[in-house]
């Protein structure tokens, strides 16, 4: 079939990257005029997500990249540390930059798939036999299946479901991430500093460069997710006044060229399919911080690949059996990441030392560490992950 992929960050290649080795012809085509670097790391917890980069054959090139991440030190106002947020948990398994996925996954397909950056999809009409993609290029081309795998803000999931405020529900965390040169002499760990409603994060991954993260907590702020000037403006004064080092940090956000900023946003469809035209990742199912998101697009990208060959190609019922496999999984890892803003961005000086209590005793008190990991590592395993036959790689 010749299919289209909207959004070429993670799940637009990890769905490429099985549909080409199906047989496919595939085309992604991506808004961002070239491979977007940036943001924060992002990790692969369990043998569900580990399983599914061994079949993509990705293991060991991302195992070269693991950020192999320390404890994240919590400091108060002195940078003292009071806590810390320990990696055996929050690093996951396997933890890479998203940067470092991207371009991984770019790597493993650009042979076989045709990315077209610098474009995006201004209009889509189907019938029983395909699909009518108009591009901002003014090109125009009918494909077989078109798939949406542009993220949170999907262009596809507007075009095709609409725009309701119903499929959105934020969480009322924003953050702004980028990276700055080293001042920190963090090597391979990290340190977080709160004040109530806003957290400072600063992490040198691979022991260069830091990446910073600010966020902060105000339900119903309105933003243009577009503009980057005014999304730095609103940084600069829900920060103002921080404390530790925030505004050395805030000076370095004016000079970083892959700022990223957003509001974590739960994405629920009633349906991620309409016709000849579904949603993969984000732009579907999107959970926010601690929900699994990036492991949730790589294993939907291989079930929804598998599940297309084995109904041959009947796009039907391929699509219905990959969202009743889905569901359930992305259902666990959205309900875990609604609870992300008690520890993201405490409201209060108490439930700030609250939190930092937590993150003592269970460095201390090795049972109570092994119990939240397990807790932290139970959503990303709560799938069977099916057996698809893949032709072997060329
Ligand atoms: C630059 C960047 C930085 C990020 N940083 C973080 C982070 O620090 N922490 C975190 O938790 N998550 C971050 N994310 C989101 C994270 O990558 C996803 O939650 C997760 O990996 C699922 O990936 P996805 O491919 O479904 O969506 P995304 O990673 O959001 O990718 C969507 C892709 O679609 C592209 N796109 C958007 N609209 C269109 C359109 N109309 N037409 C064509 N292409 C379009 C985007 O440019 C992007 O490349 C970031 C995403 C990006 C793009």
């Amino acid at each position: 079939m010749d299919i289209l992929i909207s959004g070429a960050s993670v799940a637009g290649p990890a769905l490429a990257l099985w549909l080409s080795r199906y047989g496919h012809d595939v085309t992604v085509v991506e808004k961002a005029p070239a491979l977007r670097g940036g943001g924060y790391a992002v990790d692969f917890r369990g043998a569900v997500h580990l399983e599914t980069l061994n079949r993509m054959g990705l293991r060991a090139a991302l195992e070269v990249r693991a950020t192999h991440m320390g404890d994240i030190a919590i400091v108060d106002g002195t940078g003292a540390q009071v806590a810390a947020l320990p990696s055996a948990i929050f690093s996951g398994d396997l933890e890479v930059l998203r940067g470092d996925l991207a371009a991984v996954l770019y790597a493993a397909t650009r042979e076989r798939v045709r990315y077209r950056f610098g474009d995006h999809i201004t209009a889509i009409a189907q019938d029983d036999a395909g699909v009518d993609v108009d591009f901002a290029s003014g090109r125009r081309r009918r494909f077989d299946l078109v798939a949406g795998c542009d993220g949170v803000h999907s262009g596809v999931r507007r075009l095709v479901f609409g725009d309701s405020p119903q499929h959105t529900r934020p969480l009322g965390v924003y953050g702004g991430i980028f990276t700055m040169p080293a001042t920190m002499h963090l090597h391979r760990s990290g340190i977080m500093y709160s004040e109530p409603g806003r957290s400072v994060t600063v992490m040198s991954p691979h022991g260069g460069d830091q990446i910073v993260s600010l966020s902060f907590y105000e339900p119903g702020l309105g933003f243009d997710h577009r503009d980057t000037a005014q999304q730095r403006r609103i940084i600069r004064e829900r920060f103002a006044g921080v404390g530790w080092r925030t505004p050395e940090l805030l000076d370095a956000m004016d000079a970083a060229a892959d700022f990223w900023f957003d509001e974590s946003t739960q994405i629920h469809l009633d349906s991620w399919s309409s016709g000849r035209v579904v949603l993969l990742g984000d732009a579907g199912f999107a959970g926010g911080p601690g929900g699994n998101g990036t492991g949730l697009a790589v294993v939907g990208a291989h079930v929804l690949a598998g599940e297309l060959d084995r109904a041959r190609g009947e796009h039907r019922a391929a699509f219905a059996r990959y969202e009743t496999l889905m569901r359930p999984y992305v259902a666990t890892g959205q309900k875990q990441a609604g609870g992300s803003p008690d520890f993201l961005v405490p409201t209060t000086w108490k439930k700030i030392a609250q939190r930092n209590r937590f993150f003592k005793t269970i460095r201390y008190v090795p049972p109570m560490r092994r119990v939240f990991k397990y807790f932290a590592t139970r959503t990303a395993t709560a799938f069977d992950l099916p057996e698809y036959e893949v032709p072997a790689l060329t």
